[in-house]
């Protein structure tokens, strides 16, 4: 993130966090950078920009992201609940804050952990599809498609192997499972370049299938 922006225009960067966790939903990171780019721009990349600015207009700018009138409804929720009270909002015990944001209407448990581990820096551990998929793919004890048990495995195990350092080490494997489903992990997986295939039960499977056609 460009904190030059908010250094020149006095606003929270954790606002643009939240911003950007909202505008992510159901759509890549490509859109949501136009969109935040043409928020920017107008310079109302902050609450008091989403909530000073008239609905159509802020339905244009965002529309990079899709969903453009559901999501700037969301922004209005959200930019409303929290804009007097950030820091006091993250200092809260996490299932409080978690709870919180979960009452808001349109913000799930992914959207909500983003802004608990990206703006709060607090221990929260992001489940997305990405994560889903290659829980399927792992001999993982996680065999289910429960958002809740997905996230308590890998935060009981992270907090376990590195109990002081939760908030950089859920970031980072959250990042690198993004990075090999986007990479390896695809519709078509290329399992012979991906790094986790000697884990993987899918390319242990698919093994026996690529000899045969090697030998022929
Ligand atoms: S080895 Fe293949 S199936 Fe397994 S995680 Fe990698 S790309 Fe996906």
């Amino acid at each position: 993130m460009d904190r030059s922006y908010h250094i020149q225009q006095g606003t929270d960067p954790r606002e643009e966090v939240i911003i950007g966790a909202i505008l992510t939903q159901n759509t890549a990171w490509t859109n949501v950078e136009k969109a935040l780019t043409n928020l920017k721009n107008a310079h109302v990349l902050s609450f008091t920009g989403i909530l000073s600015t008239k609905e159509e207009t802020l339905c244009q700018l965002i529309q990079p992201s899709g969903f453009f009138n559901q999501k700037a409804h969301r922004l209005r929720l959200v930019a409303n609940a929290l804009k007097d009270n950030l820091d006091d909002f993250f200092k809260q015990d996490i299932p409080t804050a978690r709870s919180q944001l979960l009452n808001l209407n349109g913000i799930g448990p992914e959207t909500a952990d983003s802004i608990l581990l990206y703006a709060g820096d607090l221990p929260s551990f992001v489940v997305d599809a990405y994560t889903r998929r290659l829980c399927t793919k792992l001999p993982l004890p996680v065999q289910t498609d429960s958002y809740q048990d997905i996230q308590n495995y890998f935060q009981h195990e992270l907090t376990k192997a590195f109990p002081h350092q939760q908030v950089e080490v859920y970031k980072e494997i959250h990042a690198l499972i993004v990075e090999c489903a986007k990479n390896y992990c695809r519709t078509k997986p290329d399992c012979e370049n991906c790094p986790l295939q000697g884990r993987c039960q899918e390319a242990l499977k698919l093994r026996p299938q690529r000899l045969r056609r090697d030998v022929r």
